[in-house]
């Protein structure tokens, strides 16, 4: 039997450490180590950052979407944007691929994702949004 929760919040840097949290007690149920538990909040909070900074520019109107998913031992986290969209996927998982050096990013973001979680799945469309399935 799947347990499920799901979440909306305002695309604020803020929110980036709620996000963390309740996924980390939601995740709770699964007795993770520190070390996986760990590694499930850095993930999250790479893909929450990334909506809100890349996905939004930081628009603080706008919402992040974001969805858990426990299914036998196995923790599925959806995180979601209606915003900017990546126009091409698979050169912005590159390691050190950012689109905003400006800003100081480091383009690590989904190279840190994917050496966390057990699967990454990223899907979006230029001027829809973007999503990422993960899985551990
Ligand atoms: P870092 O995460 O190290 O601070 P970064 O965010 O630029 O730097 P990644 O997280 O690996 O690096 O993302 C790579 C690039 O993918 C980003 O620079 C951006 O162009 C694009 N990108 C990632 N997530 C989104 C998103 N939700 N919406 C639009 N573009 C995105
Ligand atoms: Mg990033």
């Amino acid at each position: 039997m799947k347990n499920i929760m799901e979440v909306k919040f305002s695309a604020k840097s803020e929110n980036e450490s709620f996000a963390r949290v309740i996924v980390a007690s939601f995740a709770a149920k699964l007795d993770p180590t520190i070390d996986e538990l760990a590694d499930i909040k850095t993930a999250v909070s790479e893909a929450v950052t990334n909506s809100i900074i890349h996905g939004y520019d930081e628009n603080e109107e706008e919402f992040v979407y974001l969805r858990c998913e426990i299914e036998g031992n196995t923790i599925k986290i959806v995180v979601e944007d209606r915003g900017n969209g990546i126009e091409d996927v698979q050169m912005a998982m590159q390691p050190l691929y950012t689109s905003k050096p400006e800003l100081e990013r480091s383009g690590m973001g989904f190279t840190v994702m994917e050496s966390f979680m057990d699967d990454v799945w990223v899907s979006s469309i230029k001027g829809e949004g973007t999503k990422i399935v993960m899985t551990k």
